[in-house]
């Protein structure tokens, strides 16, 4: 067993702290988690998020609790990492957001002057962004879709590193798509998060639903990385509203995933408890983790060599 980002065989199995049949693996010398379900994936069956795009069948609290957490929460953020993400590549240059989910993040860095295309996985997302935001989109994952070499300024991984089950092999896709110089900039939970040791397999990035194969460590990206071709630039903490978000659906481990909580009453009553009552303290754990000098999730900025 060797471990997927460094390639140290020193990789043990550690038990929940709370869910003691939870079983997960670490990796000694790196500090990346590793989930059962990524020695057991099927490359056949990767994570989809169909299931979570029914709009139509969403009645108007769920409406309603989709537009404030995408005007308060989600859109703010996408803004504040397209800025970040202007600081290196200039307006105008192409962007391919891998992953690109419902669109609207690849709306903001259009609006931000950038040339973007987007590729996704699930069928319903794809016809969701190309008719309703008129973005390109391609259907599909990247290993199929034979995109052309050197076309971009910059690929997104943003919160799909994760998700992937041959990270390697996305990777040297990526590599082949950039141009010389070009950036890959992911956008990833860490275990070298305060949130790892405190919440454990409560940590929203740990729940069974997440889809998450591993998290990885900050030195286990950058070794992956360097290893394909990559220099490390930069690491950006994420900003204070996601630190606390991070922090409220880990204390409200029902509400984290949209699959649960757009299924079931419970999970929604959860969910809007947590954004009136938790706001605050998640403020206030928020400031406390960005001053200590780390945050949930990073924003790492790496070139092609
Ligand atoms: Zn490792």
């Amino acid at each position: 067993m060797q471990c997927l980002l460094c390639g140290s065989e020193k990789i043990l199995p550690e038990k929940g702290r709370w869910e003691k049949e939870r079983t997960f693996f670490l990796c000694h010398d790196c500090d990346t988690l590793i989930f059962p379900s990524y020695f057991y994936r099927s490359k056949e069956t990767p994570y989809s998020l169909d299931r979570l795009w029914s709009r139509e069948s969403k009645t108007g609290l769920k409406k309603l609790t989709w537009y404030l957490e995408g005007k308060f929460f989600h859109f703010p953020r996408y803004k504040r990492d397209a800025h970040l993400v202007i600081k290196k590549i200039r307006a105008g240059g192409s962007l391919l957001d891998v992953g690109c989910g419902s669109g609207e993040r690849l709306a903001i860095f259009r609006e931000c002057g950038f040339n973007g295309e987007g590729t996704e996985i699930s069928l319903p997302l794809v016809t969701y962004v190309r008719e309703k935001l008129g973005l390109n989109v391609h259907y599909g994952s990247l290993e199929n879709l034979n995109l052309p070499m050197e076309k971009y300024d910059a690929v997104l991984l943003f919160s799909v590193f994760e998700h992937l089950s041959t990270p390697e092999e996305t990777l040297r896709i990526v590599h082949t798509l950039l141009k010389p110089g070009g950036w890959v900039i992911m956008y990833i939970p860490v275990t070298d998060s305060l949130q790892y040791p405190w919440f454990r397999e409560r940590w929203t990035h740990m729940e069974k639903n997440s889809g998450h194969f591993f998290i990885p460590s900050q030195a286990g990206v950058e070794s992956i990385l360097q290893r394909n071709g990559f220099r490390i630039r930069e690491w950006q903490r994420c900003c204070l509203r996601a630190t606390a978000g991070s922090f409220a659906i880990s204390l409200l481990s029902k509400s984290s995933y949209r699959e649960v909580w757009s299924e079931n009453w419970q999970g929604l009553i959860w969910r809007i408890c947590g954004i009136f009552f938790l706001l605050f303290p998640g403020m206030l754990f928020a400031l406390f983790e960005h001053l200590y000098g780390t945050s949930p999730e990073m924003l790492c900025f790496a070139q092609k060599k």
